[in-house]
């Protein structure tokens, strides 16, 4: 096989050493005579496994005693939904920080369950930067407050979060969790899709405090409550054995690789051979984030013109690099850097951005 060099958003590269050892397990899983997907979630392996998935979130995330980790289903698009279903009781509002058009979305859809309200937003900068956080001031009703941490769609990223002293504060984290150090002591509630920065789509990780659980909503329905997947460790009804398998080694290989602090440091190592190709490019390539809200996952940026941007994406697909348009809401060019994809990987790409401007710039 000559591998790509995938710089798909999602889903996204997986390390090669992960689909090596999950195709090692396919057919039987851990010497049991059977596959793990043909196995009961009731069964000791599939309990362990996903118990110790659990405990190795924990650990590499370093997260204390009062955070519970959940595996649930319908990506984080549902967690939209189940955000407010579950937090936003009548009287209160739930508060969005809208910097991206995944926040926006989440705003939207709390918007049909209760009373959201826009805390910050830089929409009218056509989320060219993030929204000034530095001085929020919350009202005494406020159920939460809502954040995207990674803009997957702009390329930009919050480095800091807000300060939001007792009311929870719930991020959305599907492009940058396990990218980058936080005090997640900070967050009441951060949810992932797998499929960026964890593993394979079909599961959800939720990571909750004790305090939120106990806040959950009680007449909802019981598969809607962050409570029914903590009282029953995620195995409530059955949940996708196998991608959270995948997602297991992908945590071990984190592991491996020297845990968040050096996963971070390679993301930073990464994203500057792009982001220094675009700087010393005079002007062929243009970022379309300010520089100092760049994200360390998702590289945007512009040409002067669609055709050459189109022209870009066919010459790099026939190099072997994947996932290169940007999205179809903003068009460009993108690279998602997600912690599995390679520095050479990124190196290549500098290399043949450098030979593409001096072809056609
Ligand atoms: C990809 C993405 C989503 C959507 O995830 P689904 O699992 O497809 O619902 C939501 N938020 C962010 C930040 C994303 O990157």
């Amino acid at each position: 096989m000559m591998r790509k060099h995938i710089f798909n958003a999602g889903p996204a590269a997986l390390p090669l050493e992960v689909l090596e050892q999950a195709q090692q397990q396919f057919v039987e899983y851990d010497n049991l005579g059977m596959s793990l997907m043909e196995m009961s979630h009731r069964s000791k392996p599939v309990e362990r496994m996903n118990e110790e998935t659990q405990q190795l979130f924990m650990e590499l995330m370093g997260l204390p005693p009062q955070y519970k980790v959940l595996f649930m289903g319908g990506g984080a698009s549902t967690q939209f939904a189940l955000v407010p279903l579950n937090f936003l009781k009548l009287g209160t509002v739930g508060q969005y920080i809208l910097s991206g058009s995944f926040s926006e979305k989440a705003y939207q859809e709390a918007q049909t369950i209760g009373e959201a309200a826009v805390l910050a937003s830089s929409k009218a900068q056509k989320w060219s930067r993030l929204p000034d956080i530095g001085n929020i001031v919350l009202g005494e009703n406020t159920a939460y407050v809502h954040m995207t941490t990674n803009n997957t769609i702009e390329g930009s990223q919050f480095k800091v979060v807000p300060d939001t002293t007792d009311v929870p504060l719930i991020a959305d984290m599907t492009s940058d969790i396990l990218s980058r150090q936080r005090d997640w002591t900070k967050f009441g509630l951060i949810y992932a899709g797998a499929q960026k920065n964890l593993g394979p789509a079909g599961v959800t990780v939720a990571i909750i405090r004790d305090d939120m659980l106990a806040e959950c909503a009680e007449r909802i329905p019981t598969i809607f409550k962050y409570s029914t997947f903590a009282s029953n460790q995620s195995l409530y009804n059955t949940p996708p054995v196998h991608s959270i398998y995948v997602m297991k080694l992908v945590l071990e290989w984190t592991k491996r690789q020297g845990g968040i602090e050096a996963m971070e440091k390679r993301n930073v190592q990464k994203t500057e051979l792009l982001y220094n190709t675009i700087d010393n490019s005079g002007g062929f390539y243009r970022g379309l984030v300010d520089v100092a809200d760049r994200s360390i996952m998702n590289v945007t940026w512009r040409m002067h013109d669609e055709e050459l941007e189109k022209r870009f994406v066919q010459e790099a697909k026939g190099q072997g690099f994947e996932g290169l348009s940007g999205h179809r809401s903003v068009g460009g060019l993108r690279a998602s850097a997600y912690n599995a994809v390679t520095v050479e990987s990124c190196q290549a790409l500098a290399d043949f951005m450098i030979d593409f401007q001096k072809r056609n710039g």
